[in-house]
């Protein structure tokens, strides 16, 4: 860093102030994660100087040899973990992935159904300001406002309804399981593409932990960088049929060179993603959210349908009267990140909300375990019922900052 620290003081002083956030805060935004030293020299590397439009052995450039062997590393590992049958990894991010997939399967103006953005969907699954939304006709289903799950039923009887050309599974705030069996069923109903956005949980897909959608979709997207644990970006696996369409329609479709030092990141995050120890950390991650999650439920508080399989979960503040907007804050001045997310049937605006999202990827990285969790949930509960007093969080900041002190993060930076 001494380079950056002559060059740039500024930007010097951003990262180092960056570095000391992460590691001196509770990090339970359930999409952020912590990479290791491995992707982040990958992903700092001199690979970030080469245009390589094309694909391994049909560049439109010359020197690509060692960018093709990143390229062709990423993708063969991809394949091994998901058990696909073709993976582009060139997609710049999630949102990318899923443009990719839509401009290789639709033409605007078709329907396609998605989870609604309020019950847990994400932007490009329909949002009005989003792509998705303004180019395609976007139908959202639901939860069941009982039971706050998906009902099954009620998706195969809108999927014959609306007669849409793709139906979306995935989501950024559903912390069940999903069936893809039941979304292949609604998907045959109508003919249409099924398309499975697993940004979320591709790192609980990749060890077995969540059930798989290869077997069923005929594509799948994902980010790299939330449980996966990788650098930030995306992905796109498909049925061979398909392979072909898709890599023409991610480039020249919509991008055009490669990140490449992004792309050999991510084939070093796949090979770690690839070992034993991976799968006993996303196992890791389910216990801690599991154990997080009934700790709250347990001092009284709303769990978005009761509980979670996955690694995040969702309070309401709805019966509560606090929004999420106030609760976000106060977590925040006691040194815990987390984010303000709708629940279903929220009555307050995406901007206000009556929730908060929980997710312990990250938290999990450091090596935190299922006694932090029941620290971390006093330290939650504390805040929140003491959302009015001003010194609980200065309080509760400094018993964070101990608690994070035992769990170092990237020590080799600072
Ligand atoms: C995070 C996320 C994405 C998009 O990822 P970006 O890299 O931020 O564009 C797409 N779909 C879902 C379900 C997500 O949660």
């Amino acid at each position: 860093m001494s380079y950056l620290k002559n060059v740039d003081p500024e930007i010097y002083d951003a990262i180092m102030g960056e570095i000391n956030r992460e590691s001196d805060k509770l990090e339970l935004i359930a999409s952020e994660n912590f990479v290791s030293m491995a992707v982040l020299e990958a992903a700092g590397g001199v690979m970030t100087n080469k245009y390589a439009e094309g694909y391994p052995g049909k560049r439109y450039y010359g020197g690509c040899e060692f960018v093709d062997v990143a390229e062709n590393l990423a993708r063969e590992r991809a394949k091994q973990l998901f058990g696909c049958e073709h993976a582009n990894v060139q997609p710049h991010s999630g949102s990318q992935a899923n443009m990719a997939v839509y401009f290789t399967a639709l033409k605007p103006g078709d329907k396609v159904m998605g989870l609604d953005l309020s019950h847990g969907g994400h932007l490009t699954h329909g949002h009005p300001l989003n792509f998705s939304g303004k180019l395609f006709q976007f139908f959202g289903y639901q939860v069941d406002k009982d039971t706050e799950v998906i009902n099954y039923d009620k998706l195969i009887a809108q999927a014959k309804e609306v007669q849409p050309k793709m139906i979306v599974a995935g989501a950024s705030a559903y912390p069940r399981i999903l069936d893809f069996k039941k979304f292949r069923e609604a998907c045959d109903v109508c003919g249409a593409y099924m398309m499975v956005d697993i940004a979320h949980i591709a790192g609980l897909v990749a060890v077995g932990l969540h059930p798989s959608p290869i077997p069923y979709a005929d594509f799948v997207t994902t980010t790299t960088h939330k449980t996966l644990r990788g650098p930030r970006g995306g992905m796109v696996m498909c049925k061979e049929k398909y392979a072909a369409d898709l890599d023409r329609t991610v480039m020249p479709g919509i991008q055009g060179g490669p990140l490449m030092h992004v792309i050999a990141a991510k084939a070093v995050a796949l090979k770690e993603a690839l070992s034993d120890e991976f799968k006993s950390y996303q196992k890791r991650i389910i216990e801690n959210a599991h154990t997080l999650a009934n700790e709250l439920k347990n001092r009284g508080y709303h769990i978005v349908s009761g509980g979670t399989d996955t690694h995040l979960f969702l309070i309401s503040f709805i019966e509560m009267g606090l929004t999420g907007k106030k609760v976000e804050k106060a977590l925040d001045a006691a040194g815990i990140t987390a984010n303000k997310n709708t629940v279903p049937f929220d009555p307050q605006k995406p901007f206000v909300t009556s929730g908060i999202r929980i997710g312990t990827p990250a938290i999990t990285t450091r090596g935190m375990g299922v006694n932090e969790m029941k620290v971390i949930a006093g330290f939650i509960d504390r805040v929140i019922k003491n959302i009015d007093n001003e010194a609980v969080p200065a309080e509760v900041a400094g018993e964070v900052k101990s608690l994070c002190d035992k769990f170092p993060l990237y020590s080799e930076l600072k």
